[in-house]
């Protein structure tokens, strides 16, 4: 047992999603030629000016609104001066001692087991608006690296945590709960892969019990929630090495080498001071309303942790089974159609869960564009349900529905699916597999119950999985008591 605690605390950087950018009427669009989407704003051009994006402020307020933060009325911005190439201004426009979001917080669920999920309450020390930088480009250019500013002055908010986090793991599930809000509030598209979210943690270790933090290491370049929490393990790992081996820890700033799995020192940490933070002149100080904020309160969609409630007690599910159905919008949106149809919620959850999400795994399809829809799947669990079919067949009418496009229905008709409930032919079934085996009809006589299930499963067998298997378990009772 390690006698180290870990403190972690994350900033995360969210793209808003707007159609322009934040300080001029340049494009968003991702995937657009180099420099293609810039102006004189954006590049830095000397005379021009910045106007703020009325959008950007909304979506920065509706997300400090779900994070339950203290809402400044009162706008200022900020230069952060630094030079670097991606920059053509040699600063960024941010927010410094006037983020727009002041304290909040995030409640995290986790899954523990399959009965267990526990609730973490995580703070929000801010979240502040800022534009991103250009792109450099280093690979497969000769003579030099390019430059493609078609990302400098898109919207960014950066949501800082508290150090609260205490685990690799509960940075994860943080992030999966945070990317959950963000998509709920639809306020940013989230994907990691094309850069609308990024990452920085924040890892500092402590003898278990000190009043201090120690000294913290941030970790830049994961490109996956995954790969934050493997960068922290190993990041945990090499500060405790250090300690225990007399060392100390630098405060400074570590690369994740993801094919490596390991982080190597960037550059020692740079403070405050070093970026002449000073009010940005070209954009005066302005107040929003109580009133506007309160507008924007009212617009707030249903966000997971309340729909986690809901589903608890309006489905009777369980708090994991709604925990994997909440975290994902168009899961949760699924699964509430389904129900929609009047059929059991148990039966919808563990189908959505297991049968539907790993056909569309199969067929490398996502939700939103499976052919299968909500009340395609209903219908196949109405079948269920009513009898016609057992699930063992159901979970072969399932694959076929994506291959044929045909309903459930459809399928077990025409394919002659129907379970067996002929008592009669049952009866003679069961009798035939009974006379077959008599060493499990003895051991359920002694006293073993999973005896039962093997004979049950023999029937089953013998007519190609289409008998019903609660009458099997009758019959079987029956003759065997
Ligand atoms: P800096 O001034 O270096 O940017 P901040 O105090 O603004 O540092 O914190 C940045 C992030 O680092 C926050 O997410 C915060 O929770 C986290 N953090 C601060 N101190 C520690 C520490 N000792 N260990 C781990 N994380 C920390
Ligand atoms: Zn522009
Ligand atoms: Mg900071």
């Amino acid at each position: 047992m390690t006698q180290y605690e870990t403190v972690i605390g994350l900033e995360v950087h969210v793209q808003l999603r707007t159609k322009t950018k934040i300080f001029c009427a340049c494009s968003t669009e991702f995937g657009a030629s180099p420099n293609q989407n810039t102006c004189p704003v954006c590049l830095g051009l000397p005379g021009s000016l910045p106007v703020l994006n009325r959008r950007a402020l909304e979506l920065a307020i509706q997300t400090g609104l779900a994070l339950n933060c203290e809402i400044s009325g009162r706008i200022k911005f900020d230069r952060k001066n630094y030079f670097y190439p991606d920059l053509p201004k040699a600063y960024q426009i941010s927010q410094y001692d006037m983020p727009v979001c002041g304290k909040g917080f995030l409640i995290v669920e986790m899954k523990k087991s399959k009965d267990e999920v526990v609730e973490k309450r995580v703070g929000i020390t801010r979240a502040h608006l800022e534009e991103d930088a250009g792109k450099l480009l280093h690979e497969g250019v000769t003579g030099g690296s390019w430059v493609d500013y078609n990302r400098a002055g898109t919207p960014l908010l950066e949501i800082v945590s508290e150090p609260d986090l205490r685990t690799p793991e509960e940075a994860f599930a943080y992030l999966t709960s945070l990317k959950s809000v963000l998509e709920y509030l639809n306020v940013s598209d989230c994907n990691m892969e094309e850069g609308s979210l990024r990452c920085d943690a924040n890892i500092s270790i402590r003898k278990f019990g000190a009043a201090q933090f120690g000294t913290k290491v941030e970790i830049k370049n994961m490109n996956s929630f995954r790969g934050v929490q493997k960068a922290l393990e190993h990041e945990r790992h090499r500060q405790e090495e250090a300690l225990e081996s007399g060392g100390k820890i630098n405060q400074e700033t570590r690369l994740w080498n993801e094919s490596r799995g390991e982080t190597v020192s960037m550059r020692s940490k740079e403070h405050a001071h070093d970026y002449r933070y000073f009010p940005e002149p070209d954009l005066v100080p302005f107040t929003v309303s109580e009133q506007e904020i309160s507008t924007v309160k009212q617009k707030l969609p249903e966000l997971p942790q309340a729909r986690f409630e809901r589903l608890k007690t309006r489905y009777a599910l369980s708090p994991y089974d709604a925990q994997v159905l909440v975290a994902e919008k168009s899961l949760g949106d699924y699964f509430e159609s389904c129900v929609g149809e009047r059929i059991s919620a148990k039966l919808a959850s563990n189908w959505i869960q297991s049968e539907l999400l790993g056909a569309l795994s199969e067929r490398k399809m996502n939700l939103n564009d499976s052919t299968v829809k909500p009340k395609d799947l209903a219908g196949l669990i109405r079948l269920i349900e009513s009898g016609t079919i057992s699930g063992k067949i159901a979970k072969e009418v399932l694959p076929r529905m994506f291959e044929t496009g045909k309903s459930a229905e459809a399928i077990v008709k025409d394919e002659g699916l129907v379970q067996v409930t002929d008592t009669k032919l049952l009866e003679e079934t069961t009798e035939r597999v009974v006379q077959a085996n008599p060493k499990s009809v003895e051991d359920f006589r002694q006293g073993k119950k999973q005896a039962l299930g093997f004979l049950v499963g023999q029937v089953m067998k013998e007519t190609k999985g289409k008998a019903n298997p609660k009458l099997i378990n009758e019959i079987l009772t029956k003759k065997l008591s």
